[in-house]
C-alpha cells in the first residue's frame, strides 16, 4: 500500500500530526503494555515522516523494561498518539485510532507476540 499523507490527533485535540505511512500491515501487540491500551498501530515508517502540528508541549512520554522505545501520550486527555520502536529507534509507529478516517478496527491487524519476549518487538 503505498504511503498516503494522513492527519492524526489525541482525544482532547491538543496534539494534533501528519503522518506519512501506509495502513496496512497495522498490528496490535500483546505485550504488558499495549494489552492494557489495546491500540492498533501503524507499520512502522521513519521519524522525518512524523510532523507534530500543535501540542508538543502536551506530549509526555513513558518509558519501561529496556527503556529504549518511547511511548508518548497526551498529558491531557492521556491517549497514546505514536511511538519510537526498541528495535530501531529510527522506526515510529501512530496509533491508527488517532487518525483521522480510518476505521482502526477495519483493518486486519493481527498480535504480534510481544509478551513472549519481555519486550516488544518492533513495537
Ligand atoms: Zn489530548
Amino acid at each position: 500500500m503505498t504511503p498516503t499523507i494522513l492527519k492524526g490527533a489525541c482525544h482532547c485535540g491538543a496534539i494534533t500530526f501528519e503522518v506519512e505511512t501506509p495502513l496496512e500491515p497495522a498490528v496490535r501487540c500483546n505485550c504488558s503494555l499495549c494489552r492494557r491500551r489495546g491500540a492498533v498501530m501503524s507499520p512502522p515508517f521513519p521519524a522525518a515522516r512524523l510532523r507534530i502540528l500543535s501540542g508538543e508541549s502536551e506530549l509526555a512520554s513513558y518509558q519501561f523494561n529496556t527503556h529504549v522505545a518511547k511511548h508518548f501520550f497526551c498529558k491531557r486527555c492521556g491517549i497514546y498518539t505514536f511511538h519510537q520502536t526498541r528495535t530501531n529507534p529510527d522506526d515510529w509507529r501512530v496509533n491508527l485510532g488517532c487518525v483521522e478516517g480510518v476505521d482502526a478496527y477495519a483493518l486486519e491487524a493481527p498480535v504480534a507476540d510481544g509478551a513472549s519476549s519481555s519486550v516488544v518487538t518492533r513495537a
